[in-house]
């Protein structure tokens, strides 16, 4: 998606430990223009699936699987980052690696909100190792929901993720996939 390419090209900041930083516009400020725009994109894409939820996890995926959502006429569900345990067996949880922060935490999603009737879309900010989208995989595992695709923002294309859930049959859309990047430079892999 070449807007949210140029906006990366014009405002990420490519940090320490492979992270690109895009809080201008994605994960602190946000463009909502762009946003809208992205939701659009996943809706061409993803439109004739069937879906009738969008899942994600907090913080950022919300305002993404929001806009989202707009297109689709669908409600969005987020799995929540959990700070306390399933004593009374109401949700669905699952652990998962932070890339950012290097350790576990565990996810929760009501079983409220989730069921076999469900086939869903899965959006995120980025994609890397995979871990936080195996964590939500598990979840809607555990729930029975069928996972229609998954909409990634940015794919980080040198690390395993992406590669890894198209190979296990994934409809996997990533609007931006960066192969390379460093102090200097930063290019996109080339997508029809
Ligand atoms: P994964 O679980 O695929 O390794 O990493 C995906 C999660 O880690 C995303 O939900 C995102 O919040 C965070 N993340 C991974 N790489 C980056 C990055 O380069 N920049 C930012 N801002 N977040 C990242």
């Amino acid at each position: 998606m070449k807007l949210l390419e140029e906006r990366i090209l014009r405002e990420g900041q490519v940090r320490p430990g492979n992270v690109l930083k895009v809080d201008c516009f994605l994960n602190h400020q946000l463009d909502v223009e762009l946003l809208d725009a992205i939701g659009a994109e996943f809706h061409r894409i993803f439109g004739g699936d069937g879906i009738n939820k969008i899942v994600t996890i907090e913080a950022s995926g919300i305002a993404i699987a929001c806009m989202t959502a707009r297109h689709f006429g669908v409600p969005v569900v987020f799995a929540k980052k959990a700070k306390s345990k399933n004593i009374d067996g109401d949700v669905y949880t699952s652990v998962v690696h932070s890339f950012t922060y290097g350790r576990d935490y565990d996810i929760t999603l009501s079983k409220k909100f989730l069921s076999p009737a469900d086939r869903v879309l899965i959006v995120d900010d980025f994609l890397a190792n995979g871990k936080a989208m195996k964590g939500l995989l598990d979840v809607c595992r555990q729930a029975g929901a069928q996972v229609a695709g998954i909409g990634i923002c940015i794919e980080k294309g040198f690390q395993p993720g992406g590669d890894e859930l198209r190979r296990a049959g994934y409809k996997v859309a990533s609007l931006a996939i960066v192969d390379h990047m460093d102090d200097d430079s930063l290019t996109f892999r080339q997508q029809d």
